[in-house]
């Protein structure tokens, strides 16, 4: 008998539990792809993504090849896709990971119903992209944690399954045709400075981090110069590596480090248990505050200048300039760009969280968008007033300045955290300075929000 997997966001061979299953019950398998037009459609096909996962498809083919198979690449709409396949390849199973988005999950309702009526099955697997299973565990009174501490209490108690290696052999049936690969070559408007995809470059990159990265990760991360985080986001995204695992190993490495990193994949389950249980909450407010947000010219002009890097406030401008050029941002910077761009320029979030999304190589729904809305305030946070000053922000953590300058070419000659106050230089230094002055005072955005908000 023959199988299918059809890997979505899970494209590696190391612990894939859907994979594993296929090769216990069938002679053959047909790893496939299907690149969803549906997707390019809904505009989630960003440059950027598309190049990290051509390279992670290349690679993932490669496993195969080592091991006597190949990556089937098709296009189309997915569940035709899989049902032609089916047919082509006389399987009567399909292996799929669960997934949380409602695209995800309308796919997976819409690939029962086809597969059943032409009597097949669909087989689902949790734990493939994340630690826990999102509904799994739930406060008493509610499908859903709604706020990380107590969520974290709980996903902290809980065992995670344990791991298995990538097979030693794939038999592929001959007879199923693929398509070519989707190559980076043919793509344009990425950013210049992208990172490369891909399992083998995901677990080299996870063993340097365990090995030299971890132990600091408790004191550094929030060091915007350090650059002291793991940057396995991607990998993550688009499942080169297996959260479960990541946690073993990294509590195998243990010490505070590890802990506080173990942490944020936590965050990353609680975003994903959100979505699950409201997937409303990709576009709408969790929860509802009434903000009318700032449209029309003057706020048009503040959202092009927070995008291009030149709102006058310069760790702002560091991280969104970042954003650009490596198609990923520090997390602080995410906070306090985000939080400026809500909080100080009052401009609605989805604004914000569509041009992550046109730009991130992490671009993640579950976790885009609810940390947009954490950070918005219209979100998980408790505390949803808080508002962060760039100021002090950036004295905080580009404490020399390092930060600023590697990415605001203009205020290099500034030294020390004078480069977060450009505006403080005076008559000729100040003219000598190529660069604006801030869009809004941050005593007048306060004032706006605060006024806005006690609507509530
Ligand atoms: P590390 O600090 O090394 O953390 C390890 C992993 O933990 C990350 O790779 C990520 O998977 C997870 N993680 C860390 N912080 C968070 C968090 N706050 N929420 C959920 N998971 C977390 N992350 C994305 O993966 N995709 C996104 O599209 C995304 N958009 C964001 C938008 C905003 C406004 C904010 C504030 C945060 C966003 N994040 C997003 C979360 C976080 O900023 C990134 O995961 C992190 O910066 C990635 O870098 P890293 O891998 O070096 O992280």
């Amino acid at each position: 008998n023959v199988s299918i997997v059809l890997f979505t966001a899970d494209l590696r061979l190391h612990d894939h539990p859907p994979l594993r299953a296929a090769l216990d019950g069938s002679r053959e398998v047909v790893p496939l792809f299907v690149r969803d037009r549906s997707v390019d459609g809904a505009g989630f096909a960003a440059p950027n993504r598309l190049a990290f996962l051509a390279d992670c498809l290349a690679d993932l083919d490669a496993g195969l090849r080592e091991r006597g198979g190949r990556l089937v690449v098709r296009s189309g709409d997915v569940v035709e896709e899989v049902c032609r396949v089916a047919v082509e390849a006389d399987a009567d199973e399909v292996h799929l990971a669960a997934d949380v988005s409602r695209f995800a999950r309308s796919r997976e309702a819409r690939l029962r119903r086809a597969l059943e009526a032409r009597g097949r099955r669909l087989l689902v697997h949790d734990t493939v992209t994340t630690v826990v299973p999102p509904g799994e565990l739930t406060p008493a009174a509610s499908d859903h944690f709604a706020v990380f501490t107590p969520y974290f209490r709980h996903w902290s108690r809980w065992k995670p399954r344990g791991t298995f290696g990538a097979p030693r052999a794939v038999r592929v049936p001959d007879r199923i045709a693929s398509e070519p690969l989707p190559s980076r070559d043919r793509l344009s408007g990425l950013s210049p400075a992208l990172p490369a995809g891909g399992e083998r470059e995901g677990r080299g990159r996870l063993t340097a981090w365990l090995r030299s990265g971890v132990q600091d990760y408790a004191d550094r991360h929030d060091d915007l110069s350090g650059d002291a985080t793991s940057r396995l986001s991607p990998h993550l995204h688009f499942g080169t590596l297996s959260p479960v695992e990541l946690v073993h190993r990294a509590r195998r490495a243990g010490g505070p480090g590890a802990e506080a990193f173990v942490r944020q994949l936590a965050w990353r389950d609680f975003h994903r248990q959100v979505l699950a249980a409201r997937p409303d909450a990709a576009g709408s407010d969790y929860r509802t505050r009434h903000d009318r947000w700032r449209s029309g010219r003057s706020a048009r002009d503040d959202i092009e200048a927070w995008r291009a890097g030149r709102t006058g406030y310069p760790v702002v401008d560091a991280a969104m300039r970042q954003l650009a050029h490596e198609g990923w941002m520090h997390n602080r910077g995410r906070l306090l760009t985000a939080s400026f761009l809500t909080k100080t320029l009052y401009v609605d979030w989805r604004v914000g969280a569509r041009h992550f999304l046109e730009l991130l190589v992490d671009g993640d729904l579950a976790n885009n968008q609810l940390n947009w809305q954490w950070t918005a305030g219209t979100g998980t946070d408790t505390r949803p007033n808080r508002v962060l000053n760039p100021v002090t922000q950036g004295k905080r953590y580009d404490p020399d300045g390092a930060y600023v300058r590697r990415w605001v070419p203009e205020l290099r000659g500034l030294a020390g955290a004078a480069v977060h106050e450009p505006w403080k230089l005076r008559g000729l230094d100040r003219a000598a300075v190529d660069y604006p002055d801030p869009v809004v005072e941050l005593s007048e955005g306060l004032d706006r929000f605060r006024r806005a908000r006690g609507r509530d």
